[in-house]
Parts: structure tokens; C-alpha cells; sequence
């Protein structure tokens, strides 16, 4: 099992080798932990470097930042550009859907010239993309995606329309679920939409998955909730949901090892 998408640097994550421990304790291979800004881009890489693996970083610039400038579309770029062979990814980036600023046209744009600037990047240097892009936004970025030939990408905690989401899976690109499919009907039409080789799971931690888990913070094991779900809807062995969504997460990414 891979969690690919947990923010293992947030506050409330007070100790992440507990954490990892668990992880790897339950059956997991790899956690990814994609960067929000600078501050988080350099907890992810350090987060990796400290846990070789086991944790795997992206840097990446989220659309719903309380401010956000062409500068750190810049400093993003350069992040990338100079740790390469320490991410996996470029993300997470994507369209201001959530929050104040998501309203904001100037948002809109400078969020659209990232996610441009960030595909690019993730297709001259080889790396995947994690996108940030719920609902309505999803089209846009998948456009934008198109123009700038991006290879391997992934529709994190993925919700659009129905045409959206088969326009992303025609592309060839992932989506991602979370344990919210254990009982969200929205995320549970998604997997039976998807064919499993195009899906894979993730926590989105700290997030709190409170219909299953309460109010604690999610963390990597969760997502074992959501393969067993998936398993129930497809009618498919939960081994076998487990071993082709860890297959797919390590093509995504391209990391070493082979599959569970
Ligand atoms: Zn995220």
C-alpha cells in the first residue's frame, strides 16, 4: 500500500517516525508527501531524506494559499530544478477551489500560469504532477495539462463530472481516492468509474477522515480503509486492490522496488 498524498510536515503531526512506524507496521511501501510552499517543499525533502524509502518528497506550490505572487512561481521552479533527484513529483499545484481567494480572478490566473509552469516542469525533467483541481476547476487543469504535454499525473482526492473524469482517465491519468469512499456516495461512483489501474489511494493527512476515523489526523495506515472499500465496490480480492494500487503509485512516481 502507498499513501500518496499526506502532509507528514503539518503541526499536527508531533511525531512522524511514530508515525512512519505504523505505517510500514500495517503494510505500507511508501508515503508521499507533496510541498505546499517553501517552508513545506523543504520539511517534505527533509522528511525524505530522514526516512530513505519509506517517504518520498514533491515540491509544489498550493493554489489556495492565503498569498500567492508570480515570485513563487518562480522559487517552486527553482526548488525543482535543484533537488530533482530528491522528489518525485512536482506538487501539489493546481486551481483555488476552497477559501477566500479562490473567487479572486487574479488568483485564478496566477494559479493557472503555476500549474502551466509546474507541467512544463514535470515534463522536461521527468517527474509527475499531483494536482489539486476539485470539481469544476478539474477541466481546466486538465486543458492546461494537455497544452504542455504532461506524461504522468494524478487527480488528487479527484471529484468532477462525470465527463471530466472520463476525459482525465482517456489522457491516461490518474485519480486518487481517499477513505472518505468508504461511505461518500460521490467518491464511491468514482471507483466504480475508474478502472483499477488507473487508480490509487491516499490520506490527504492532516485531514481528519471523521466518519471513519474521528477527529485524529489521517495518517498513511488509513489508507488500507479506503483499498477495502474499493475491493467491496468492484467486487475485486482487497489483496489485489492493494497490489495494483502500490503498482500504480510506483509507476506514477517511477519509484525503485518492485510491487507488493
Ligand atoms: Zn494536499
Amino acid at each position: 500500500m502507498i499513501d500518496t498524498h499526506i502532509h507528514l510536515d503539518s503541526a499536527r503531526y508531533d511525531d512522524a517516525a511514530e508515525i512512519c512506524r505504523r505505517a510500514a507496521a500495517r503494510g505500507v511501501e511508501a508515503i508521499v508527501v507533496p510541498g505546499i510552499d517553501p517552508s513545506s517543499n523543504r520539511a517534505a525533502l527533509q522528511l525524505a531524506a530522514r526516512f530513505p524509502g519509506l517517504v518520498y518528497a514533491a515540491a509544489g506550490l498550493h493554489p489556495e494559499l492565503p498569498a500567492l505572487e508570480r515570485l513563487d512561481i518562480d522559487a517552486m521552479a527553482d526548488t525543482v530544478r535543484r533537488n530533482r533527484a530528491a522528489i518525485c513529483a512536482v506538487g501539489e499545484v493546481g486551481l483555488p477551489y476552497y477559501g477566500p481567494a479562490a473567487g479572486l480572478p487574479e488568483r485564478q490566473a496566477l494559479a493557472r500560469e503555476a500549474v502551466h509552469c509546474a507541467a512544463a516542469l514535470a515534463r522536461d525533467m521527468d517527474l509527475a504532477l499531483i494536482v489539486h483541481a476539485p470539481h469544476e476547476t478539474a477541466a481546466v487543469a486538465l486543458q492546461i495539462m494537455r497544452g504542455a504535454g504532461t506524461r504522468r499525473a494524478v487527480f488528487h482526492w479527484h471529484k468532477s463530472d462525470q465527463a471530466t473524469t472520463r476525459a482525465i482517465l482517456d489522457a491516461g491519468f490518474f485519480v486518487s481516492l481517499t477513505p472518505e469512499v468508504v461511505w461518500r456516495e460521490r467518491d464511491r461512483e468514482l471507483a466504480r468509474l475508474a478502472p483499477l489501474d488507473q487508480i490509487v489511494v491516499e490520506t490527504d493527512g492532516p485531514y481528519s477522515h471523521r466518519r471513519a476515523f474521528g477527529d485524529r489526523p489521517a495518517e498513511p495506515w488509513m489508507v488500507s480503509e479506503a483499498i477495502a472499500a474499493i475491493a467491496a465496490i468492484k467486487g475485486l480480492d482487497r489483496a489485489e486492490v492493494a497490489g495494483t494500487t502500490t503498482v500504480n503509485a510506483r509507476k506514477l512516481f517511477a519509484l525503485d522496488g518492485t510491487d507488493s
